[in-house]
């Protein structure tokens, strides 16, 4: 069973179309490199099928709970990590992950969370509030409530921007170690060379519509063993896929 499904997912912002009929698949245990030009509708599509943004069309299956229909179940699988983390401003570090541990329904969370925070360089700041953290503390915060609760299914959404180098070894290592554990994870970010080392596919979205999903090896001698950067423009600058990459319905 996939761990994700997303089948043909629409999303209109009045009359601007981001996702069009989007469809793709991931298996547990598999990283999706989620790349694309500004404003393709990789947040959009993140959003979605993490339920922030209602549904308009299509389906979301999580571990096989349906969001349309076990909205809970597929949220308490699920894990998202946005683009501009934003915790609550009056509770502390710690509280926060008591908060997600309640929210997951989750038993003997301390010692996992513990490890999380030494992890991200946050047990020292267990007391301060979320309106007290930098943007990176922010970030590495929002790591640390999302892998709690062992998820099969992890959103990130450029995950990297504003930590520092410990952070950002320590977020990679983290990545693939949720994947070691069998999640799915979609990984969203124009850091070609991070895509390019974690990811085991790659799906390339242009206005709203997939231009190319495969293996990274087929991303590349699709483009006679170029780079991902060359895939990228290839596939993206004519908003359209070259014939040699496989186009998407
Ligand atoms: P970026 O790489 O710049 O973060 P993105 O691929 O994540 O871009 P989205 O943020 O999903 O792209 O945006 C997709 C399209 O939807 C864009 O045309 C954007 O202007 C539009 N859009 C996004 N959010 C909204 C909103 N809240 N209201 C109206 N239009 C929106």
């Amino acid at each position: 069973m996939a761990a994700l499904e997303v089948r043909s997912i629409t999303r209109r912002y009045e009359d601007r179309l981001a996702v069009d009929g989007l469809s793709f698949s991931l298996e547990p245990g598999t990283i999706l490199g989620l790349v694309g030009p500004n404003g393709a509708g990789k947040t959009t599509t993140l959003r979605s099928i993490a339920g922030v943004l209602p549904l308009q069309e299509g389906r979301i299956v999580v571990d096989g709970a349906d969001l349309a229909e076990q909205e809970l179940e597929a949220k308490r699988r699920l894990a998202y990590v946005p683009d501009e983390p934003a915790p609550f401003d009056v509770l502390t570090v710690d509280e926060h992950l008591a908060f997600t541990a309640r929210l997951y329904g989750l038993k003997d969370w301390r010692p996992r969370a513990d490890e999380l925070l030494e992890r991200f360089e946050l047990a020292e700041r267990r007391e301060a509030l979320g309106s007290e953290l930098s943007r990176g503390m922010r970030q590495k915060l929002s790591f640390c409530c999302a892998w709690l609760s062992d998820p099969a299914v992890v959103l990130l959404d450029e995950p990297l921007s504003g930590l520092d180098p410990r952070g950002i070894r320590a977020a990679r290592a983290e990545i693939l170690e949720l994947k070691e554990r069998g999640a799915a994870v979609v990984l969203s970010s124009h850091l070609l060379d991070l895509i390019e080392v974690l990811a085991d596919r790659l799906l390339i979205l242009d206005r709203g519509r997939a231009r190319f999903e495969g293996t990274l090896e087929e991303a590349r001698s699709a483009a006679a063993g170029a780079s991902l950067e060359d895939v990228f423009f290839a596939v993206t600058s004519r908003g359209e896929a070259p014939p040699e990459a496989r186009p998407r319905p």
